[in-house]
């Protein structure tokens, strides 16, 4: 089969490192928007080989956060979530399959399999296959209708519950959870938030933002139950469904919708032999234990020095800028992708923004007051920023992030203040 394919043109490859083979196809797997950005990059760096992007997806690549926003409440078209118009999409000249799923990696003879059949090979793979939203292993789960949100097709299914005299339960008080809940106040519905936790983004914000989010949802008449276990779903007699929860109650609705996280699709990686950790292992030049074979996105677990860790980031950052990375890595370049996390979330017209990653043993420095709706939360190591969490504060986060990569001391009173302008710190 090898023997079979094209010879590879060095010409055209423009970084060629010494150690690295000139690619003559790339195979990208996954067409959303890590995959998306590593096609185009590949083109934008001059790459004039084969592109082949395979997505099980009908969708040309497109950005997934309107999803449980404007295109849940209609205010967008999903046309408006194209990563790139289609003009842009076709002058990439990329070979796309969608509503075509990859079988098998075949690593020896370099090859994917294919749901149609058919046989790709390639010189490098890049893999982008993101997630999908996690289910519930409990009773009556398979009986009642329920819904997740992670596809244009999952919003256009969920939107028309969302109305007037309707009422909706959302299991998961994370960001998918509270972005739907934020959507379905505002079209009208009854909404009930069930977290597990003892309070809400529990896997990903400090508990003082937490709380900030709590009354914020609560304010919009929400009602949020935390510490509630599902034990299971059930149909009621009137036609309506039941949230059957672990202290023996039970929440009447008209939809439920689970918002209980993302499985990685590593599910190929592993099948592979690839090294996997939640997700699949690459280091800070997107390469997986194979050397022909790379990972972006919500799938990939990267070291982050910021974080200190290696860690998957479910972001639209990190989709962009990794897929972006893993291209030019395919390339031969020397990337070290080492991003500061940022992460944004939309309710209520509320925007919070995170960036860095804020834990318990920060101190933390409050500019600003959440009632009056704007604020900033510093998360110092000693007098070094090291995150930072706001509301409705976009100019002085975007300080924030310079303070944070600049690692320079700050004098906490001066940053608590809201007449010392965030440009003199
Ligand atoms: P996403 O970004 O997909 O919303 P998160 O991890 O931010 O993912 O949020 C998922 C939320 O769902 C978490 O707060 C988690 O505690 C909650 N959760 C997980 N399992 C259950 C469950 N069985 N019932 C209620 N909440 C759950």
């Amino acid at each position: 089969m090898t023997a079979e394919r094209p010879e590879v043109e060095a010409a055209a490859l423009p970084h060629e490192g010494a150690n690295v083979q000139p690619a003559h196809t790339i195979v990208i797997v996954g067409a959303g928007q890590a995959g998306g950005w590593a096609a185009q990059t590949l083109r934008n760096e001059g790459f004039a080989g084969q592109i082949v992007l395979i997505g099980d997806e009908a969708h040309p690549p497109h950005e997934r956060p309107p999803l449980s926003k404007a295109v849940l409440s209609g205010a967008a078209a999903p046309e408006s979530t194209r990563l790139m118009k289609p003009e842009a999409f076709d002058a990439l000249a990329v070979h796309w399959r969608p509503g075509v799923q990859v079988r098998r990696i075949d690593r020896a003879a370099r090859q994917v399999l294919l749901s149609d059949g058919a046989v790709q090979p390639y010189d490098k793979l890049i893999l982008c296959t993101g997630g999908r939203a996690r289910r519930l292993a409990v009773p009556g789960a398979d009986q009642v209708p329920l819904h997740t949100l992670r596809t244009l097709e999952d919003a256009q299914a969920l939107a028309p519950a969302l109305r007037p005299g309707r009422s909706v339960v959302v299991v998961g008080g994370g960001w998918i959870g509270l972005e739907v809940a934020a959507t379905a106040r505002q079209q009208g519905a009854e909404v009930v938030v069930v977290e597990t936790q003892s309070r809400l983004c529990e896997r990903t914000v400090p508990a003082e933002v937490s709380a900030y989010l709590l009354a914020l949802h609560r304010a919009q008449g929400v009602r949020v139950l935390l510490g509630a276990g599902v034990r299971g779903f059930a149909r009621a007699a009137d036609d309506h469904l039941e949230v059957l929860l672990a202290d023996g109650s039970a929440l009447a609705c008209d939809t439920i919708v689970l918002g209980v996280g993302l499985v990685p699709n590593d599910d190929l990686a592993r099948a592979a032999g690839l090294a996997c950790d939640g997700g699949v292992r690459v280091d800070a030049q997107c390469r997986t234990s194979d050397p022909h074979i790379l990972a972006a996105g919500d799938v990939a677990v990267a070291p982050n020095p910021w974080a200190g860790r290696s860690l998957r980031l479910e972001s639209w950052q990190n989709a962009q800028e990794q897929g972006m990375a893993a291209a030019r890595s395919a390339l031969g370049q020397a990337v070290d992708y080492q991003p500061l996390p940022w992460f944004w979330s939309d309710q209520y017209g509320m925007n919070l923004q995170i960036y860095g990653m804020p834990t318990p043993a920060h101190r933390v420095v409050q500019r600003g007051d959440p009632a009056s709706g704007s604020f900033v939360l510093f998360y110092l190591a000693g007098d070094v920023v090291q995150a930072a969490v706001g509301a409705n504060a976009a100019r002085d986060l975007r300080f924030a992030r310079r303070l944070i990569e600049l690692r320079k001391p700050v004098d906490a009173e001066r940053l608590a203040d809201l007449g010392t302008p965030m440009a003199k710190l």
